[in-house]
């Protein structure tokens, strides 16, 4: 199975170039021309590395690659200019593996791709991770729900609520941060969507098969717990 590899960058004479080279060594490449539409296909979870540009518009890169670090540790090599160091210190420090000044080879993109993915390959497979409690199973990579082997179709926010949940098991969060975490710094609504996300999981979840997997805890927020 090839791997795929998702390109984020606005000038899309050069991203065509790259799609090229990429597909031609065997790659299956998507590509996205903001960082809006980049940042959305990124979370989908479906790829194994994001060559990420810096410049782009709406969104910019450092902000694609922080709301990336939220969710994935996908490997990310940032695309930058000639010279902006700045550039290449703060994307090492918001989490990305490596960096390209543009304009690169093609051999040293590709590469450099093969050593992200190798590391990937060698390293903790946190992609992999299913995360559970009682009979649920979330597998992360997959983006699928299931209760004792069943699947539960859910829509990508009440994915990631959940997923949320269950990588802070035991810990209660709060409505504020868990609109934080899951729908982001710059969502301005009220937290009572919070309540709302919560409620349809629990009658796709826990009014389908009769258990009880997220408990309020009142005045505060919600909180997943292992069964004692
Ligand atoms: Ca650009």
């Amino acid at each position: 199975m090839s791997q795929r590899i998702l390109i984020i960058e606005d000038e899309q004479k050069f991203a065509r170039f790259v799609e090229m080279e990429l597909t031609y060594e065997g790659y299956e490449v998507t590509k996205a021309y903001d960082g809006r539409t980049g940042l959305q296909l990124a979370e989908t979870g479906e790829f194994d590395l994001i060559l990420l540009d810096i410049m782009l518009p709406g969104l910019n890169g450092m902000e694609v690659l922080r709301r990336i670090r939220r969710v994935s540790s996908v490997p990310v090599i940032m695309l930058t200019a000639r010279d902006s160091v700045v550039d290449k210190v703060s994307g090492l420090d918001h989490g990305a593996d490596d960096y390209i000044t543009k304009p690169f080879a093609i051999e040293e993109l590709l590469a450099r791709i093969r050593t992200a993915l190798r590391k990937t390959v060698a390293g903790p497979a946190q992609e992999e991770r299913v995360l559970s409690v009682g009979d649920l199973r979330l597998d992360v990579r997959r983006r699928q729900v299931t209760v004792r082997g069943t699947p539960v179709e859910l829509t990508k926010r009440e994915f990631d609520l959940l997923k949320y949940l269950l990588e802070n098991k035991g810990v209660v969060a709060s409505r504020e941060a868990l609109l934080q975490s899951v729908w982001g710094f710059d969502f301005e609504g009220e937290t009572n969507v919070v309540d709302v996300y919560i409620r349809f999981l629990r009658s796709k979840i826990d009014e389908v098969f009769g258990i009880k997997t997220i408990s309020t805890v009142r005045g505060v927020g919600y909180v997943i717990r292992d069964e004692d």
